[in-house]
């Protein structure tokens, strides 16, 4: 009786009541936002130190009527844990081949590549290759443009499973990248398994690349790691001309980050190329 009567009294703690009707508001307004129309997508630009931009990643924002522009960083936990993620994540997909197609009748940017990110529950849902399938069908974007980007927490949650709808997606022509690599606790046995196309460094090696000596060599292996893989890799989080030199004297040649632009709508990533020639 004592141990129900403590588990009544956190039942009532005000402040998790608190954090539960906060969160049940949210994914009510999810919900209504998916209905209404709310969201967008941010594009921000990839560049390659010879070839400028070659694509962009794609980054989902809430236009909320009240709130104004929330960050993904609080609404997709919750989408995720909701199952939200799951129409959500098909929305995104939807968007982001359709501005594919855009992007492929002009030829300044027919050849880009449009990475959209991935959350586990949504790779893990059982229909997921289907509806990638149906998007592509139903856009007519070309599947060689599009790259998924997967974190090493989900690629190696199943393993065989991962293989199995890497694959299936990779016949039709998808890239892989691995965001936020170097962050989780990437088996690097595994790491040879994957059929992956690109490992991205985190934004939080970027950081401090020219103080921090830890971050610098952490770095370096990435590059290396990529280069012996024979797989393609980007740095995330490029903020400064002295990162981006750093990063090219590792190896490293492609890029993003707020020292080339930051996400924004379409339009604004197609005027930059005019005005950007050199980088
Ligand atoms: P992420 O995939 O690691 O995305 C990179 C984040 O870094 C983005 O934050 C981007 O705006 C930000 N960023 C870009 N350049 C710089 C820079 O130079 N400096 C700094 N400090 N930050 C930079 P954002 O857009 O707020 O997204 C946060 C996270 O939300 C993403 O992290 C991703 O995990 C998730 N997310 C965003 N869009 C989607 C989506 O469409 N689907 C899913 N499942 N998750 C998404
Ligand atoms: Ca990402
Ligand atoms: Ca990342």
């Amino acid at each position: 009786a004592k141990g129900a009567g403590r588990n009544t009294l956190r039942f009532f703690d005000p402040r998790t009541q608190a954090n539960v009707t906060a969160r049940t508001l949210l994914e009510a307004g999810l919900r209504d936002g998916l209905r209404d129309g709310q969201f967008l997508l941010y594009y921000q630009a990839q560049i390659h130190q010879q070839r400028g931009i070659v694509g962009a990643e794609a980054l989902v924002r809430w236009q909320h009527p009240q709130r104004g522009l929330v960050s993904p960083a609080e609404f997709i936990p919750v989408a995720e844990a909701s199952g939200l993620i799951v129409p959500l994540g098909v929305w995104i997909l939807r968007t982001a081949c359709l501005q594919l197609v855009e992007w492929a009748r002009d030829p300044q940017t027919a050849h880009w590549t449009l990475a959209v990110n991935v959350s586990a529950r949504q790779f893990r849902h059982s229909h997921f290759v289907d509806e990638v399938l149906g998007v592509l069908e139903e856009t007519g974007a070309n599947p060689h443009r599009l790259k998924l980007e997967l974190t090493e927490t989900l690629l190696l949650d199943d393993v065989e499973d991962t293989i199995l709808r890497m694959d299936t997606l990779r016949a039709l022509g998808l890239g892989f990248s691995l965001d936020d690599f170097g962050t989780g606790y990437s088996s690097l046995s595994y790491l040879k398994r994957l059929p992956l196309d690109q490992l991205k460094i985190d934004q939080s090696f970027v950081r401090d690349l020219l103080t921090d000596a830890n971050d610098a060599s952490i770095a370096r292996t990435i590059v290396t790691l990529a280069h012996s893989l024979d797989l393609g890799v980007i740095a995330e989080g490029v903020e400064t001309q002295e990162q981006r030199d750093m990063l090219a004297s590792l190896g490293c040649h492609t890029w993003q980050g707020y020292l080339f632009g930051r996400p924004g709508p379409a339009d604004a990533l197609v005027q930059s190329v005019a005005s950007a020639t050199t980088w």
